[in-house]
């Protein structure tokens, strides 16, 4: 069972799916351990969108790129349909802001937004509520099913000779200076590499483990609707997005420790109103962010629901009522520009693959440079992000 292998990934959300793919391409030996045999994490209960247009620096636009184009010929390349499509974002402008204004916000990124009045909105989005916005933004996009490019890149990883164990890692095997395996629930499993992508989680297995890091996360809660007749006909999220001064408002508000220390807990939350659809019919209406530093706190999902519902019925009218569930998920974030990816400094064996923002766009194609910088082929991208530099 615990033979050795020449890297671990644990997490089998997008980024642990994507990096082990990436490795067993370079003919390493890799094991892939994931916790949950029925996916739960916030791969699964993602919106699938691809913000491709939001590139700001030379490397975030060289990823994008990047990104976008392995989306395009990905599922050609996994052998398993990831949905791909090109789709249209609309970002809803409140009726007390201008979206002229708003577009200001949007113009630090490669591709900027064409500025829609209420009516070009509504007639590219009909089921907008016109009277609840004074326009919108309208950015290319792209969209997959997450969850279903996760098992594709898991079913090519393992044709690939990979091998998934479904065992939660409970501890990261310490020799000396090194990581020299994990420890799971039920076993020990030894290598010289141990990469961890496990989302919101990976906090807590570092921080036990003695490792310092700088991964956060929000609670998220969505409803998960079965699939209706309405259709949608772009993603639409709003042109102010409360989530990100809260990532950046929780940075300010508690210091480092405050995260591990769950008796004071910090929180508060926000919401973001906004609707995607996919190709079988079913829709995520979202979301809901809140930091809370445990965890394992569970926040009110009927309230959540609610006030997804009320909220939704002002921007989307017809979708409010549709019959779904109320989930909940871990979202990992970072104050890095990117994400939380190389070694951890001084410390031999263990590497981070987390933190991402944008990860659907950029999570994949940095899984190709991550696997090429540990073979040695190219490090150029690595030596930019590495946590250790
Ligand atoms: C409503 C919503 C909408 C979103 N929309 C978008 C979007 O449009 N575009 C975008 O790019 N991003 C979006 N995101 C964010 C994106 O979904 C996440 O950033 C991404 O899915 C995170 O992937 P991950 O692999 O890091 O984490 P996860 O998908 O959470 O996977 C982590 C995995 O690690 C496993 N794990 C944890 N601990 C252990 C352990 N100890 N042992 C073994 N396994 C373990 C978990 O079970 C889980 O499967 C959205 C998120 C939400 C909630």
């Amino acid at each position: 069972m615990n033979t050795n292998y020449d890297w671990i990934v644990i997490g089998g959300g997008i980024t642990g799916s994507s990096l082990a793919y990436e490795l067993s391409l370079k003919q390493l030996k890799v094991l892939l351990l994931e916790k949950d045999p029925i996916a739960d994490n916030a791969t699964v209960y993602s919106y699938g969108g691809l913000a491709y247009w939001s590139g700001t620096t030379e490397l975030t636009r060289r990823l994008s790129q990047e990104g976008i184009e392995l989306h395009r010929q990905l599922s050609a390349e996994l052998d398993g349909d990831t949905e791909f499509r090109e789709l249209d974002l609309l970002l809803t402008c409140p009726l007390d802001h201008e979206p002229k204004t708003l577009a200001k916000n949007y113009e630090k990124f490669t591709i900027q937004p064409d500025i829609l009045d209420v009516k070009q909105a509504c007639d590219l989005e009909p089921l907008l509520n016109p009277n609840s916005i004074s326009g919108a933004l309208r950015l290319p996009h792209g969209h997959i099913h997450p969850q279903k490019t996760a098992i594709a890149y898991q079913q090519a990883f393992l044709r690939q000779g990979g091998r998934i164990i479904y065992e939660r890692a409970d501890g990261l095997l310490r020799k000396r200076d090194s990581i020299v395996g994990v420890v799971t629930d039920k076993n020990t499993y030894y290598s010289p590499n141990t990469v961890v992508c496990a989302g919101g989680l990976s906090r807590r297995l570092l921080t036990n483990a003695g490792i310092p890091n700088n991964i956060f996360f929000t609670h998220s809660l969505l409803i998960k609707t079965l699939p209706t007749e309405i259709k949608l006909s772009s993603i639409v999220m709003p042109a102010i997005q409360q989530r990100f001064t809260l990532e950046a408002r929780a940075e300010n508000l508690l210091q480092e420790s405050g995260w591990d220390d769950y008796q004071n807990e910090f929180i508060e939350s926000i919401l973001d109103a906004g609707a995607v659809q996919f190709i079988d019919g079913s829709l995520c209406l979202g979301q809901i962010s809140a930091i809370a530093t445990n965890p394992e706190r569970k926040l009110d999902q009927r309230l959540g629901e609610n006030s997804i519902r009320q909220k939704i019925s002002t921007i989307l009218p017809m979708l409010s009522n549709i019959p779904g569930t109320c989930k909940s998920c871990l979202v990992a974030f970072t104050n890095r520009e990117i994400a939380v990816v190389g070694n951890v400094k001084d410390l031999a064996g263990i590497y981070l693959f987390n933190g991402f923002t944008s990860t659907l766009v950029f999570a994949p194609p940095l899984a190709k440079h991550f696997a090429n910088w540990v073979t040695g082929e190219d490090s150029k991208i690595l030596e930019k992000l590495n946590i250790s530099g």
